[in-house]
């Protein structure tokens, strides 16, 4: 079974109880929620059954052994999270609007996140990975990017593949050579997996089509397509395959694109038809926005397919 890996931030989640609650006054808050887009990627990916590790730090406080925790019982290799004495771990307050984006108060850059590195441990998680998974905050700092780009680079040369979800969150991406970092790591994209405009990013074609086939033209496999509680498609250069989103009551969406990425990236690794890959990504993704916390709604194969065949049963 291909092993994949993935580096960045590790945080946790605490939100806002209500809709529009202002971060301007006291209020009630839930959480924390273990959380971090590269942590939600890969405890999915391992709750799949996937040998998945992450390249990360945390402090040696309860909010980092809670990542931790749950990262080793969804079954990631955690050995190349590094805990810091004197370092708090990262922090994600996020509160809903009413028109269902969302507002977000970070400290990922100046929390122990931002002390990862390619040390022992993460050379060692390296060494046998066949594939590397690029979240675009986790190029939060210059040094975060060169932990990113230096994986990238060590997965690449010995002939493994890359996949790339830009989750672009603009209160992170501040740092001046990320425009840089970021096409650096589409060059070396194998599934890119945008959501909404995230698209564009790339490409200057004036509609979807257009940035697609401009994408497979510049050398990416695939292009996976989120589109939230509406579908989800796939592109190469064969032709595409557009699936619905499985119909679920959403309470909270955030961790829905990473759990996607993860189950589609699994997978794709496993030799699945582009059809069956999308199909298990869009229930991980459904499931994911069902719970409250973003690695709440994280289930295992068995769990996912018991929830696609009821679906199935229902249509
Ligand atoms: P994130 O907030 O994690 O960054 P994203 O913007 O990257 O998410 P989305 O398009 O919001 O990605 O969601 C990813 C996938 O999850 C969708 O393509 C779909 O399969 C599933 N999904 C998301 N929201 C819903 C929903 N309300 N109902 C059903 N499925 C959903
Ligand atoms: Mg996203």
């Amino acid at each position: 079974m291909k092993k994949l890996v993935c580096a960045g931030e590790i945080l946790v989640e605490i939100m806002a109880e209500r809709i529009g609650q202002s971060f301007l006054e006291p209020g009630p808050l839930v959480g924390p929620f273990p959380s971090g887009a590269p942590a939600i990627f890969v405890g999915q990916a391992a709750a799949l059954g996937q040998p998945a590790g992450l390249i990360g730090a945390v402090g040696e406080d309860d909010f980092g052994q809670l990542n931790i925790d749950r990262l080793r019982a969804l079954g990631a290799d955690v050995s190349a999270i590094t805990s810091h004495k004197g370092h708090a771990t990262g922090t994600a307050f996020v509160t809903y609007l009413a028109d269902a984006s969302r507002h977000f108060v970070f400290n990922i850059r100046n929390s122990a996140a931002g002390l990862m590195a390619i040390d022992d441990a993460a050379r060692h998680l390296l060494a046998d990975a066949d594939h590397f998974h690029v979240m675009g905050s986790s190029l939060f700092s210059d040094k975060a990017t060169d932990v990113v780009l230096a994986a990238t680079a060590a997965v690449k040369a010995r002939g493994g593949t890359v996949s790339f979800d830009p989750n672009v969150r603009r209160e992170i991406l501040q740092v001046s050579g990320m425009r840089a970092a970021l096409d650096k790591v589409l060059a070396e994209t194998d599934v890119f997996l945008p959501s909404g405009d995230e698209l564009f990013l790339f490409s200057s074609a004036g509609d979807e089509k257009g940035a697609v086939d401009d994408l497979l033209g510049r050398g990416i496999s695939c292009v996976v397509l989120k589109k939230g509680a509406d579908c989800a498609a796939y592109h190469d250069r064969q032709g595409a395959v557009a699936l619905p989103a499985f119909p679920v009551e959403e309470v909270d969406p955030t961790g829905a694109g990473d759990c996607f990425g993860a189950a589609f990236v699994s997978m794709w690794l496993r030799g699945a038809a582009p059809v069956d890959a999308l199909r298990v990504a869009n229930a991980c993704g459904a499931l994911a926005v069902t719970r409250k916390g973003p690695m709440e709604g994280i289930y295992r194969l068995a769990d996912v397919e018991a929830f696609i065949a009821r679906a199935g049963t229902r249509a």
